[in-house]
Formats: C-alpha cells, structure tokens, sequence
C-alpha cells in the first residue's frame, strides 16, 4: 500500500531539504504517492496568490503532508502562508521534539525536550491595525474612551487574544502527549504577572487541565525566567507547552540547545490532519547552493512515518541520521564549524543516510 501524501517542496532552500528528504523517505521501502503542492513565490507568479486553494484542498484530502519553508516578505508582500495554512487547516498544534544527538556541535548533551506550541492565536493571530488608518485611530479612540490608556497616534497595533477553548485544548495535548510516550512532567510557560487577561487565562487554564492528569507533575514558568532556566540547566524538563509568540521562540532556543536549526524537526497537528516541517525558514541566502543541512527536515519526515503508523522505518531514519551525525564525515556546514571546507552539501547528506538505511 501507498501512502497519500501533500508534498510542499516551499521555496528559499524548501525545495532542496524537501528533495532530499523524500528520497531517504522512499529509500526506507514505504511507499509514497505524493501530491505536490505550490506555495510562496513559486505560486504567486504562476497562480497569483502565495497560497493556492488545491493545496489545501489536498492537505484535506490527503490528511498528511510533508512541507518545506517557505519565505514571507517582511513588513510588505503577502501574508505569510504559514500562517495561512496553519488557521485554514485548523493546525492547533505545533511540536517540536528537541533531542541531541552524539557527535552534533553543542554545549549539551543528553537533552530530549518536547515543546508543545499553540498555534493560532496570541500576536499571530494576524489581526493588525497600521499605523496612520483610521482604523487604527478608532481603535485608539476606543481604548482611551474606555479608559484603558493612552496609545500614541502613530503607533502600528498587533492584538493578542488568547481564548479558554484553545489554552484548555493545547494544554490537553501537551498532557495526553506526555501520558503517551511516557513522559513525567509538564510546563507551562507564559507571562502571567504582566498579561493578566491573556496569559492569566493561559495559566488558569493550564492549571484547571492538569487536575485531570494527577500522574504527570505540573508547574509553570514566567517565560523570562524559562528562557534564562532552559540554557542554565535544560535537564530539568521535559513537556513545554506554551502560547504562540513564547512557543515559537522557545523552539529556536530548544533547537540551539540541540545542534541548531539543521536537527530541529517539527509537526502541526490539528484533529484529524498532519503537516510535518522544519523548524528553520527558507534561509534565502543559500537558495540552490545545495549548501543547509536537511537532517531537520529529515527528523520531521521520521516524524511523520512514525504518525502513519511506520514506527520501525522512523527508528530506522532516525538511526540513520544519528549515524551520519555521529560519524562526523557528510554532514553540511552548520556541522563543521572550524572546518566549513570539510562540509558537504545537502544532497550528498541524503546519500549519506540512504547508505546507511541500505546498510543491513
Ligand atoms: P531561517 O531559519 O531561514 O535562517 C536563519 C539562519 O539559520 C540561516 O541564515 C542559516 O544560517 C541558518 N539555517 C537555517 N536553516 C538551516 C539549515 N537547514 N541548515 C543550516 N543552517 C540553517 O530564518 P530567517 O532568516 O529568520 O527566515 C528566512 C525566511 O523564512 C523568512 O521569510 C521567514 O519568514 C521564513 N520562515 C519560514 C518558516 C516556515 O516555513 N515554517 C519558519 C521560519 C521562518
């Protein structure tokens, strides 16, 4: 049997780490039918928007897709269609699993950290108000008329709204998680003591959830504090599970921890539906220089194998890129660092683990 699959190559670097991934997915024996789906500029010369509706059309269909970066212009341009793909898809869930493995360049070892991100409100909700519009100058007017502040007429406004449904449903992942692959402690993070009525709510809620899961510790962190903790002794936890700004955050510090961005895989999960992603954007500047690690793009295919019930071939992918890293010979740049000349590119990353998957 094949397995149905939305592959989105994205752009910047997307389509190379997306390249090498599938062939080391292909070389475990599953078998794949992949959709490709056109996304970023690619799909904005050729179909006029960053995000074509066929592409969520078959994510829904197919209900597993495996997808590359893709870049979003700063300040101008389109939206990002990370966003996008993540609020149409209902995506609530971003994970990342944050594990070293022997041989990367990092100050820690033996870390295996889960961060569990809520993934569609808080500031990226994307409800904006621009400096300068009368929408804005409304919006400024109703919050002195209501007696809230002061907000100065030319400032830009991002609103963060958090809801009790949405804290209540990703704390409820992150401990179901935890339940699952046997793991004994939660975290929430947040800012509580300043946010009141945003992140306070994030805490209550977090802590009315934890009552029905007595066999897993709970605490929660002031995220200053977090960040300041998870660098000075990260073996002190295991789950994570935040908002969306301190998630997406704490994810590039866990990813640091770890070896960097090139071993940090992901998934956004919503109900019934799965996309699997790196953490790393599109990292324009080595666009086609066959140059960034896809071992993080990588890890989120074992990911994904692992979801559609391939647990030997995930182990086995997993082993695989453990392998290479270990040996230290094919591995890109980011793992040669008094070395570079010594690194490879990511293609011949890929050989590298499809020998070792080949190796019996
Ligand atoms: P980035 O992750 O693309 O790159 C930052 C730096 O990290 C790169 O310059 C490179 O030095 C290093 N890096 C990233 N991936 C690497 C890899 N696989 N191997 C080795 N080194 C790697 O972050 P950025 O520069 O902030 O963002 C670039 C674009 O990507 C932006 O448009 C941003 O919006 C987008 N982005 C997309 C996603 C996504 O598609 N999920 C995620 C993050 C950022």
């Amino acid at each position: 049997m094949a397995y149905n699959v939305t592959l989105i190559p994205g752009d910047g670097v997307g389509p190379e780490v997306t390249e090498a991934t599938k062939r080391v997915l292909e070389a475990t024996g599953v078998k794949f039918n992949w959709e490709i789906g056109e996304v970023g500029s690619y799909a904005m010369e050729k179909y006029d928007t960053p995000l074509p509706a066929y592409v969520i059309e078959s994510v829904k269909k197919n209900k597993v897709a495996l997808k590359g970066p893709v870049t979003t212009p700063v300040g101008s341009g389109f939206r990002s269609v990370n966003v996008a793909l993540r609020k149409e898809l209902e995506l609530f869930v971003c994970l990342r699993p944050c594990k070293t493995y022997p041989g990367v360049p990092s100050r820690f070892k033996d870390i295996d950290l889960i961060m569990v991100r809520e993934n569609l409100e808080d500031l990226y909700a994307g409800i904006e108000f621009e400096k300068g519009t009368p929408e804005a100058a409304n919006l400024i007017k109703f919050i002195a008329d209501a007696k809230k502040g002061a907000i100065r007429p030319d400032s830009g406004i991002s609103i963060k709204p958090i809801s009790e449904f949405r804290s209540k449903r990703i704390v409820k992942f992150a401990f179901d998680y935890a339940r699952q692959y046997h793991r004994k402690k939660v975290t929430a993070v947040h800012k509580a003591n300043i946010m009141k009525f945003s992140d306070g709510l994030f805490l209550a809620c977090a802590r009315e959830v934890a009552k029905d899961y007595p066999d897993i510790e709970f605490e929660d962190r002031i995220v200053d504090n977090m960040s300041m903790q998870l660098v000075q002794k990260p073996e002190a936890y295991d789950v994570l599970v935040a908002p969306n700004l301190y998630g997406d955050i704490l994810s590039d510090l866990c990813a640091g921890l770890v070896g960097g961005l090139g071993v940090a895989p992901g998934a956004n999960l919503s109900a019934d539906l799965a996309l699997f992603e790196a953490t790393h954007g599109s990292a324009p500047k080595y666009t086609g220089m066959n140059k960034v690690n896809p071992m993080a793009m990588m890890l989120s295919g074992m990911l994904m194998l692992r979801h559609l019930g391939e647990k030997e071939a995930g182990d086995r992918v997993e082993k695989a890129v453990a392998a290479v890293i270990a040996e230290g010979k094919d591995v890109t740049y980011d793992f040669k660092p008094g070395a570079p000349d010594k690194a490879v590119g990511t293609s011949q990353v890929a050989d590298a683990v499809i020998r070792k998957l080949q190796r019996k």
